[in-house]
């Protein structure tokens, strides 16, 4: 009963955010350049940010995530943080060797003040970043939006520092990766070899946030992002955007400046968005979708039709992130299951009209996002109106064991499962996924509850 004084009634809030259904902007950042092969992060800020930032990745990954910092103290808070930032470049480069820095800023750095793009600009005028190396820069002021804004900032730097047009266009697609796991990257990039599809997938986790066990501990594990790939995203023909939040603006910006025409899906997860994602890249590419794929997708569409009975009508409680949320409600509503409530804190006019759409499906939802979209409103809807099952990150368990709800773990993040870096959930194989862990739950509180007499062998 840890959430006991949890009330019933809502009232309406305004200046008070209770149990955030969000995290702060600099952690998305972190983990996109992640994503950039040989690429070491850096918090512009306070050590206790980075420390802050590096141990919540650290502990959802299971790996060891590295990132420097500027290490602002008094002096730097009063008078800026060039200084640091400057001394930081020079060391970084001679004591950790990366091929890129991808700085990022926080609540402090932007409150002084601090002009990443001047700061970056004066450390390669005064001859800082050795020839051949990069330092690239996003703003992430975590006063405003949340970790999903803070990734497509830096996703949207990436886009804007690296990309060049040679003037020949080329027979590739980008696929600008919304926030997912690296088990997500993984099989992104499997469908497109199995469709025989030319991509260039930007930010990848894969291999890095996942590297295998070798006894040796490398620094710069062997995924991720090339700067060459990054730098020939220009010269494509075609980019793709896996969600309207996280990656659009990385999409946009290429768009502006060297004229690839975007779509923008949703993320793949469940069936009608992996449907989507599979004819657009098939189209994209210019390549027939191969008959594995489809038998996959058959696999997928009979498991659902041979457990409809479990499913249907089944009450779920949501939260999380808006990439991740608008495809899951929607594949719920395809399960013939019904989301009742969802938040999440991250902000934008663009995701509340997506979800709209979607939840045109289930006018009796109620969903909020944003400011006050928090884990106490969600319980307070919860109490108001019970569920049979809860989706969300960890910090979802007090509320499920509050209110004795069984609870799948699905966003950022998760501290207390592993599974989320190894299997994905997005396209038809995450999806079958996502339906196991659906069943799993609600026919364990069947047997959980059900008398002697009911106790079935054979569901
Ligand atoms: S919210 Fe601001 S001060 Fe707090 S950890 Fe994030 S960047 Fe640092």
């Amino acid at each position: 009963m840890l959430l006991r004084h949890t009330t019933k009634e809502v009232k309406e809030r305004e200046g008070l955010t209770i149990n955030p259904a969000k995290t702060c902007q600099p952690i998305g950042a972190m983990y996109a350049a992640l994503g950039i092969h040989g690429c070491l992060p850096h918090s512009h800020g306070s050590q206790g940010c980075c420390s802050y930032h590096r141990s919540t990745l650290t502990r959802h990954y299971k790996e060891p995530v590295m990132s420097a910092t500027s290490s602002f103290t008094e002096g730097a808070s009063v008078f800026g943080g060039q200084a640091n930032l400057l001394q930081a470049i020079e060391t970084i480069f001679a004591v950790y060797d990366p091929e890129i820095i991808a700085v990022h800023s926080t609540c402090l750095s932007e409150t002084i003040g601090d002009d990443l793009q001047q700061i970056t600009k004066k450390a390669s005028d005064d001859g800082k970043i050795p020839v051949g190396k990069r330092v690239i820069y996003a703003s992430t002021p975590s006063f405003v939006g949340s970790h999903i804004t803070g990734y497509a900032n830096m996703v949207t730097g990436m886009a804007e520092q690296f990309a060049v047009s040679t003037g020949e266009k080329k027979n590739q697609v980008n696929v600008i990766a919304g926030w997912m796991e690296p088990s997500d990257m993984r099989e992104i990039k499997r469908y497109a070899k199995d469709l025989g599809a030319n991509i260039v997938l930007f930010p990848d986790t894969s291999d890095v946030l996942d590297a295998p066990q070798t006894g040796k501990h490398e620094f710069y594990p062997k995924g991720g992002t090339t700067a060459e790939e990054l730098k020939s995203t220009g010269d494509s023909k075609f980019s793709l955007a896996l969600g309207c939040i996280s990656a659009e603006p990385a999409a946009i910006a290429l768009d502006k400046k060297f004229k690839v025409p975007f779509e923008t899906l949703d993320m793949p997860i469940g069936l009608s968005a992996t449907d989507r994602f599979i004819m657009s890249l098939s189209k994209a590419a210019g390549v027939k979708v191969p008959a594995e794929i489809t038998s996959e997708r058959g696999r997928l569409v009979d498991v659902i039709a041979d457990m409809e009975q479990y499913l249907h009508g089944k009450k779920v409680a949501l939260f999380g992130d808006p990439d991740q949320l608008i495809p899951l409600v929607e594949f719920l509503l395809d399960l013939n299951m019904k989301p009742m409530h969802i938040v999440s804190g991250t902000p934008g006019q663009r995701f509340e009209k997506r979800m709209k759409e979607v939840l045109e499906r289930a006018p009796y939802a109620n969903f909020k996002n944003g400011l006050n979209a928090d884990m106490f409103l969600l319980h307070q809807w919860i109490k108001n109106e019970p569920v049979d099952l809860l989706i969300g990150n960890t910090y979802g368990k007090y509320i499920a064991r509050d209110e004795d709800i069984p609870f799948i773990r699905f966003g950022f993040p998760i501290l207390d499962r592993i599974g989320h870096s190894y299997f994905p959930s997005v396209g038809y194989s995450g999806g079958l996924r996502l339906v196991e862990k659906i069943l799993g739950a609600l026919l364990d509180r069947q047997d959980r509850d059900a008398p002697e007499e009911k106790f079935e062998l054979v569901m």
